[in-house]
């Protein structure tokens, strides 16, 4: 697939505002500053498909872009989370969404989990791949910012987080990647044909 065709098609602050619930789609979720925008850029050659605005508290879409024309392959943005500065209520409001999203979104095929290499797992990158082994959801994870660490390091940071994950290693893939520097696109971009062609 053409990445770089992907065009903004809606945002939908509810799942009950969301698109067409047909074709395929592959969603991208992440901690605030993991890198989740820059990824999605990346990943389209984009300069600013996923803007950069995430003003803390204000009411948090989830973003759906189109491959081309085509209506019935999607990639989806969905809320940064892990904002310290939100209240409470505001953000059980968005979990609320985003696993309603999650756990009903018939054309949802795979969610792509961002996660800065140096700081994978927090407590809800845990709770969110809870939500996807619920609904055998694949998820392939992106250990991203992987140009901060050297070689080394970098290579063994990945192989900690497969082995936290080893229980789930049929549903979860991962890879380094570095929008900086251009890592991992080829790799990411496989696994995106992979569901969204199947
Ligand atoms: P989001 O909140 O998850 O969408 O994160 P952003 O994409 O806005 O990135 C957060 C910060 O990390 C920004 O300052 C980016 O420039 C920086 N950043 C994102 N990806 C990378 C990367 O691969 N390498 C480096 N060095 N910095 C990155």
């Amino acid at each position: 697939l053409n990445y770089q065709t992907a065009q903004f098609l809606t945002s939908a602050p509810t799942l009950a505002q969301c698109p067409p619930d047909s074709g395929a789609e592959v969603a991208f979720a992440g901690r605030s500053n993991a890198g989740k925008s820059s990824a999605i850029n990346t990943l389209t050659r984009q300069k600013a498909l996923a803007r950069i605005s995430k003003t803390p508290g204000r009411t948090q879409l989830i973003n759906f872009f189109t491959l081309g024309d085509d209506v019935e392959r999607r990639l989806v943005d969905l809320p940064g989370y892990g904002f310290a500065k939100v209240p409470e209520q505001v953000k059980l409001e968005w979990q609320r969404h985003l696993s309603d999203y999650l756990q009903r979104r018939a054309s949802l095929r795979g969610l792509v989990l961002v996660m800065d290499v140096r700081h994978p797992l927090t407590e809800f990158d845990q709770t969110l791949l809870g939500w996807a082994d619920d609904k055998a959801m694949r998820v392939h994870i992106l250990l991203t910012k992987a140009d901060k660490l050297k070689r080394g390091p970098a290579a063994s940071a990945l192989q900690q987080v497969r082995s936290r994950l080893r229980e789930w290693e049929d549903l979860v893939s991962i890879q380094l990647f570095s929008s900086l520097k251009g890592q991992g696109i080829e790799e990411a971009h496989a696994r995106l044909d992979d569901w969204l062609l199947d």
